[in-house]
């Protein structure tokens, strides 16, 4: 049996035993608990000090379990919701001037701008007539840093992120949205981590000190020095949608083993940089003796 027929054959039994369990356990907090756990590795004492110092008393220090929070709180904040995301006109680029708004026009109210903005609030924590909760700044931000590397939070108006495109994810109904929020890193998983989140973890680890680590530099680097990079992250993920997330998508498609196996490396790729790029972001904020670097590369 080749390779492609025993993940299939894996995966129809995989299915089966997964369409009965319980639905929404803790769907749509893997990713972000991963771009934080990435981001930790990576923070100067002086930062992971004065974050230790911002995380709500509920969080017992731990960084990486406030990172899905913003998802918690959309619905009550309701303003907070379109800062998740950014959609634009059916088209394969994306532009901050047109496309960085909610639905009343409000500029700026998308996920580049609340990452400048929180990331904005932050720095000016040492300023006495700052108002901002600082907390929860700092767990907006650090979600919102997840949210613009996935590619399709960057993606068309028409399909809300291709969260209207209807897909079988093998053999369960789902959503393309859903298929890169969730279901690929949980497919992923089950499969090749032993079902652990700390061992898919360290895998994406080894890569960013192995395969990837001659692109940690472009990583790092963006045209704007003095606060953060988001308005690029936002144009990759808008080239990755198209080039990977729709590719070969329509209204019901089945994605199956081919599909998986071609994105999860974008994917893995997207949970480290943003990872990555969470630190450099971090460490800017409040340690300025680091510089632009992340000392520990
Ligand atoms: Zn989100």
């Amino acid at each position: 049996m080749g390779l492609a027929s025993s993940l299939h054959l894996f995966f129809f039994l995989f299915s089966i035993s997964i369409s009965r369990a319980p639905f929404g356990n803790s769907w749509g907090k893997e990713g972000h608990i991963m771009v934080c756990k990435i981001a930790e590795s990576y923070l100067t004492e002086k930062t992971r000090k004065a974050v230790a110092e911002l995380l709500p008393e509920t969080a017992g220090g731990d960084f990486p379990s406030v990172c899905p929070w913003a998802d918690e709180v959309r619905f009550r904040y309701h303003w907070s919701s379109p800062l998740h995301y950014i959609n634009t006109p059916g088209v394969c680029n994306y532009k901050y001037s047109r496309d960085c708004h909610n639905s009343k026009g409000v500029m700026g109210m998308c996920v580049v701008g609340a990452i400048n903005n929180y990331t904005g609030q932050l720095l000016d924590c040492g300023d006495l007539s700052n108002q901002y909760n600082l907390t929860e700044s700092l767990m907006f931000l650090v979600h919102f840093v997840g949210d613009v590397h996935q590619p399709l939070h960057v993606g068309f108006e028409a399909d809300e992120g291709g969260n209207t495109i209807i897909v079988r994810w093998y053999r369960r109904k789902t959503n393309l949205h859903h298929v890169w929020d969730v279901s690929m890193i949980e497919t992923a998983m089950k499969y090749f981590y032993n079902d652990n989140l700390d061992t898919m973890v360290k895998g994406i680890q080894l890569n960013i000190t192995g395969g990837w680590s001659d692109e940690i530099n472009s990583w790092e680097n963006c045209q704007n020095k003095r606060a953060t990079c988001a308005n690029d992250y936002a144009v990759e993920s808008m080239h990755l949608a198209c080039n990977y997330a729709y590719k070969d998508v329509e209204q019901g498609s089945t994605l199956e083993d081919e599909y998986f196996l071609t994105r999860l490396p974008i994917l893995k790729k997207r949970i480290a940089q943003a990872g990555v790029r969470l630190a450099l972001i971090l460490n800017r904020i409040f340690d300025s003796s680091n510089g632009q670097e992340i000392q520990s590369l």
